[in-house]
């Protein structure tokens, strides 16, 4: 007997009968004898729905209004997940985010657990009931709903598995497990048996939406094994958890474990800045303060020694408030120009071998060149090498980079 958590994502509740065929998975851990929390997202679709509707609305809308809107969805699935398990004989109540509590700030959008409340839900389980919680939503202190940040169901499950000491949670979705990069773009890639977390953090950190990256730090910080999983077939799935060490370790130990991309990213030249001691903080104070997150940096070296050029970047949804603002602060940064490019993406291979192996970085290079994509901008840190590229390169160079590091299917030993 177990305590588990299992969270069904937005493909795998698209439609009453998909509700079910995740029920059933629910139903067939409780007659095993489990207590089972279950988190629900919305819909697949829905909650795009939900932030069109509310842009249409009004382009400045009220971030409380935004959340009290795009957090429904979550609300229906839960319910009617709670419907359909009673149907089929399991003892079942829906929770939504306030009711647990699970407390968050009050940065509307994109809002931080700050505490969850497992007395309530563990008191549930041990009557037997299976708790089907609205994931993606909490509660602010001024008593307001907020949401998670895209993606954030995963998340509400690793921080309730936390709360109620679940001996793991499982994270059902539309692909078998992690895979070395995302399948729906290389056909070769290839599922991961286990994950370390800081590789997994890397990884979605760096675009992989399989998870969010909140989620894993989340499960790293408090212990919680999670286990990636299909929804729809019966397979193993991928198991993030700590490194193995001692004799079970994984032997497979590839310098580069996993490959991500994200598209979310927009580049920003500034031609012909002055080359002076401050430059660089004049340019990025006031956009971190602005809550800009600034990603890859580069400054080019400076040919007559007067002046350089900056480039950086900024995520897609910072952009125009990044120009605007280096646009209204000319007079003082004084660059000739501003040059915007929102059409590149972010390659980035990641892999805990780095640490002990030279050269990840230039096979990188060389894979790219020898397909003759132009790199942009490289940054590096312990344990992952990325490159910004043009987007209409980035199928090419995912597969090129896959071969490169020989993560292949058709290489791999299992094959
Ligand atoms: P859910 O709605 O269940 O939360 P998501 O769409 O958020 O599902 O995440 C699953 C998707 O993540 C997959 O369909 C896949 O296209 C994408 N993905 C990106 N990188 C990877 C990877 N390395 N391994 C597996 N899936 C990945
Ligand atoms: N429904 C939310 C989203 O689409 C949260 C989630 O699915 O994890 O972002
Ligand atoms: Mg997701």
């Amino acid at each position: 007997m177990a305590r588990i958590v299992q969270k069904f994502g937005g493909t795998s509740v698209a439609d009453l009968d998909r509700i079910r065929n995740a029920a059933g998975r629910v139903k067939r851990a409780v007659d095993a004898g489990d207590q089972v929390a279950v988190v629900v997202s919305a819909m697949s679709g829905e909650t795009n729905r939900l932030v069109d509707l509310v842009r249409a609305a009004s382009p400045l809308h009220d971030a409380r209004e935004y959340d009290a809107v795009v957090a429904s969805g979550e609300q229906v699935t839960a319910g009617l997940m709670a419907i359909i398990l009673q149907e089929m004989g399991v003892q079942a109540r829906s929770f939504l985010g306030w009711q647990i509590p699970l407390h968050t700030d009050g940065l509307h959008g994109r809002a931080r657990i700050m505490d969850v409340e497992g007395g309530l839900l563990m008191e549930r389980l041990e009557q037997g009931q299976v708790a089907v919680i609205a994931g993606f939503q909490g509660v602010s202190p001024e008593n307001r709903i907020t949401t998670l940040g895209r993606g954030g169901s995963d998340t509400t499950a690793v921080a309730l598995a936390a709360a109620i000491k679940a001996d793991r949670c499982e994270i059902y979705t539309d692909v078998d497990g992690v895979y070395t990069t995302d399948p729906r773009i290389v056909p070769k890639a290839r599922k991961i048996n286990r994950i370390t977390y800081e590789e997994m953090l890397e990884l979605a950190s760096q675009g992989a939406k399989v998870l969010q990256t909140r989620s894993v730090e989340m499960a790293m910080n408090h212990n919680v094994p999670v286990m990636v999983l299909s929804s729809f077939e019966d397979k193993p799935g991928t198991l993030v958890a700590h490194e193995e060490v001692g004799e079970n370790a994984d032997m497979e130990n590839e310098v580069v474990t996993g490959i991500a991309y994200d598209k979310n990213e927009a580049k920003i030249t500034l031609v012909n800045v002055a080359d002076q001691p401050g430059i660089a903080a004049s340019i990025f104070g006031p956009l971190s303060e602005a809550e800009i997150n600034v990603d890859m940096i580069v400054q080019n070296v400076s040919p007559d020694g007067e002046t350089t050029n900056m480039t950086f970047t900024v995520t897609e949804a910072d952009f125009d408030r990044a120009v605007a603002m280096l646009e209204g602060r000319k007079d003082e940064l004084q660059y000739q120009q501003i040059l915007a490019d929102r059409n590149v993406v972010k390659i980035s291979v990641v892999g805990v071998g780095m640490r002990s192996h030279a050269g990840v970085a230039q096979r990188m290079f060389s894979a790219l060149a020898e397909r003759s994509v132009n790199i942009q901008v490289i940054s590096t840190s312990e344990i992952k090498v990325s490159v910004l590229i043009s987007e209409d390169y980035l199928e090419l160079a995912l597969r090129a980079l896959h071969t490169a590091y020989g993560l292949d299917a058709t290489e791999s030993l299992e094959a």
